[in-house]
């Protein structure tokens, strides 16, 4: 059977019409669905009892079921375990940012494929290996899901399992799907793909002038180490990824965020932090640092904070938008590099 949320408002209404139906009840099926957060056809009210039959017999229009819901004690970011349809599960991250003085802002991050071939040396989900990637309906039922139980979500981040952009047209058309209204009509500016560095898919990012924020796992200044941490630079150097980078910042004119997971005596030092920052000085960017997460079987230690603030200073001191950012949830390896890693490495 189908899964609903793999099509387009104007495919569905294809669909209808082929089906003898008007085409202006898939806005009524997406107002439901996106909007209303229904995802069985016996609740969608207003549609003729023969649509509803139609759409059961035809699609599956469940969202994604939580089976397991983790928080955390240290900030509230709440890890879901989320069933799909063939039974298959997924990890999607739920983070809350500021709230002394203002609303708690809502960050959700998600997978883009079950497991992940690339095998970045500190990430629990590449020593899984690939199991599939995730259909469109999937990457957006798990929003809709976290939606349902938690309410709105000020900003999506593609950086759960998996690389998105090896997942390049599921991803991309999942994009067109949640900024579309009606619908969850979230701002794309709110959206961010995060990838280890696929070069051709950054150039063909570029080119479909989606207004998002592209950010890049770098975590090396050079390429004898970020052969190591990231084997997909062997095939993709760092010459050549932020050639593709600035080919985005000059067809998007959007800044673009590096990330970088700060190890003890691993790439922490004032040499790779000068190295860096030449790496990156004329580009239009902003750099996230990220003191590592332990992640068993590897051995990432966190650096001291006074290592943290001279990289930091280092960085600033050329000019370049510098920030430490804040792990979450480490405590139910929900950080950056933990997910799944309690079920892999069991
Ligand atoms: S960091 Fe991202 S690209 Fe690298 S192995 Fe993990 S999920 Fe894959």
């Amino acid at each position: 059977m189908k899964d609903i949320l793999n099509y387009t408002k104007e495919e569905l209404a294809d669909m209808l019409q082929e089906a003898g139906f008007p085409s202006y009840r898939g806005k009524q099926i997406y107002e439901w669905l996106y909007t209303k957060l229904i995802d069985k056809p016996d609740e969608m009210n207003n549609l003729p009892l023969a649509l509803r039959l139609w759409l059961k017999n035809n699609f599956n229009c469940k969202f994604p079921v939580i089976i397991k819901e983790q928080i955390s004690k240290i900030d509230g970011t709440t890890k879901f375990l989320l069933q799909l349809k063939d039974k298959k599960t997924v990890e999607t991250v739920l983070m809350f940012h500021g709230g002394k003085n203002s609303r708690k802002r809502k960050t959700l991050c998600i997978s883009s494929q079950i497991g992940c071939p690339i095998g970045c040396v500190f990430c629990a989900t590449g020593k899984m290996g690939l199991d599939r990637n995730l259909t469109t309906g999937e990457v957006i039922g798990q929003i809709l899901t976290v939606i349902q139980r938690h309410g709105d979500i000020d900003n999506i981040v593609y950086m759960g399992m998996g690389e998105p952009l090896l997942n390049y047209d599921s991803v991309i058309k999942s994009i067109r799907i949640i900024i579309d209204e009606p619908g969850l009509n979230i701002s794309v500016r709110k959206i961010t793909i995060s990838t280890c560095g696929l070069v051709p898919e950054i150039k063909k990012l570029a080119e479909e002038a989606i207004p998002l924020t592209l950010a890049i796992s770098l975590h090396a200044s050079n390429n004898e180490l970020r052969n190591v941490l990231v084997p997909i630079n062997r095939k993709y150097p760092i010459e050549d990824l932020l050639d593709s980078v600035k080919f985005f910042i000059d067809k998007t004119n959007r800044k673009v965020t590096f990330e970088y997971i700060l190890a003890k005596d691993l790439n922490d030092s004032i040499y790779h932090a000068k190295q860096l920052a030449e790496l990156l000085r004329s580009l239009l960017c902003n750099i996230n640092i990220i003191p590592a997460n332990p992640v068993e079987g590897t051995e990432m230690r966190k650096p001291n904070a006074k290592t943290v603030n001279n990289f930091c200073h280092i960085l600033q001191s050329k000019g370049i938008e510098t920030v430490v950012r804040s792990e979450k949830g480490s405590d139910i390896d929900a950080a950056c590099g933990q997910l799944m890693a309690k079920t892999n490495l069991k």
